[in-house]
């Protein structure tokens, strides 16, 4: 696979792990540490739909074929062949059993597995049984098998490639059992292990286009919650955001405050040191930020232009107000230059902090007056003087 493929876009995107995953690219179906683990969940949340119908589907062709069997051998065998195939059913049914409750998330691949390997390996047994007195008997029902574990049962290709490496030596291991003459047995392994070939190859593809949509997805989600400038969540994952945390605040009755932080005589900056040295004033505000909001549930922001927000979960009035003062102090000790400040002679900022406890019977509209009242607690700070904290 190409990985250098037009990728220059990549470089204009704020480091991420997404991004950065796609520039150095996944050949060997393998990400960085950090991202395979969520690759995986999100694997086994794609596929769990799929893994269903699959266990379905395997019921029923497994079941067709105990019929069919059972009419094309005419000897005893045939009672042999029934006993393993209702074993397997058996283990099947337990399986499938725990694979339809979610609780059994962590399972769902090995259980997977052992049902893939189950019926491969009782397949195998069939086959055998058969030979030893007709070793005209099909052997191919052993190739679909492996076909489902690469395509059908949603599992990766290392998976995949296990499953049927262990299936083909059980194979080998009964058809030795049941005296199968070698050129046969080696005609029959030959065509299994080619048919195994496609099915890799085949399998390898999927993965590395599931890895690409997986990676490609999550960091447009990304693009689009995040402001490009400075990394902070932008204006629309905050509204949603916002929300969300509204109703949790709700439910916890614990309290929300909302910091709403303008950058003082920052036209002035841009026209004292260009557009870029204030683009990466910005970039160290918006550091400082990203600093004071560093519990889970806390959101910093770029609201616009030089307009910033941090939303603080789980905070009483003073803790916001002490917060607020720590990050104005913050930014002041980063002592960036401004000359052309009536203020002061670095970068400062104004914040207006509101707070609320919200309770189960408050309407949604108080979130909004938050926002409202934090916005003109800074207005009332930038007429008082700017660089400082109004609640
Ligand atoms: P005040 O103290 O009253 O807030 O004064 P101010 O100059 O900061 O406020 P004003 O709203 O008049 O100007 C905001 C300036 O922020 C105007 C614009 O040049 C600058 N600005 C907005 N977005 C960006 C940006 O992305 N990069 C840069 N470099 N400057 C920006
Ligand atoms: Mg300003
Ligand atoms: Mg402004």
């Amino acid at each position: 696979m190409n990985h250098t493929y037009n990728n220059a876009w990549l470089d204009d995107v704020h480091p991420n792990p997404y991004a950065d995953q796609l520039a150095v690219g996944f050949r060997r179906l393998r990400f960085a540490r950090s991202l395979e683990g969520e690759y995986r969940d999100y694997f086994l949340q794609q596929n769990f739909d799929l893994k269903r119908i699959a266990l379905g589907v395997g019921l029923l062709i497994w079941l067709a074929f105990a019929v069919i069997d059972f009419y094309l051998v005419s000897t005893d065998a045939h009672w042999a062949m029934l006993a393993v195939r209702l074993g397997v059913l058996g283990l099947l049914l337990a399986c499938g059993f725990l694979m339809i409750q979610h609780r059994h998330r962590h399972l769902l691949a090995p259980l997977s597995l052992v049902c893939i390997c189950t019926l491969g390996i009782g397949a195998g047994a069939v086959v055998a049984i058969a030979h030893r007195t007709d070793p005209n008997f099909p052997y191919e029902g052993l190739l679909l098998v492996c076909m489902a574990a690469y395509f059908l049962v949603g599992l990766r290709l290392v998976e995949a490639l296990a499953a049927s490496l262990v299936i083909l030596c059980c194979y080998v291991t009964l058809e030795l059992w049941a005296g199968l003459p070698a050129p046969r047995l080696i005609n029959n392994l030959l065509f299994l292990l080619f048919g195994n070939l496609a099915g890799a190859v085949g399998c390898y593809l999927l993965e590395f286009k599931s890895r690409e949509h997986f990676l490609i997805s999550r960091l447009m989600r990304e693009l689009a919650d995040r402001d490009s400038l400075t990394g902070l969540f932008n204006r629309r994952s905050f509204n949603r955001q916002l929300e969300r945390l509204w109703r949790q605040a709700q439910r916890d009755e614990q309290g929300l405050a909302l910091l709403v932080c303008d950058v003082d005589h920052f036209k002035a900056y841009n026209d004292r040191y260009g557009h870029q040295a204030g683009d990466q004033a910005l970039q160290r505000v918006a550091k400082v930020l990203e600093d004071t909001a560093r519990r889970p549930l806390d959101m910093a922001v770029r609201l616009g232009g030089e307009e910033f927000a941090v939303l603080l979960y789980g905070v009483t009035d003073l803790e916001a107000r002490h917060c607020a003062e720590r990050l104005r102090s913050a930014l002041e000790a980063l002592a960036i230059q401004h000359e052309t400040s009536q203020t002061a002679p670095v970068v400062t900022m104004s914040i207006g902090v509101a707070c609320v406890c919200p309770t189960v019977d408050m309407p949604l509209g108080k979130l909004y007056e938050l926002y409202e009242h934090a916005d003109r607690a800074l207005y009332e700070g930038k007429a008082f003087g700017r660089n400082r904290v109004v609640a």
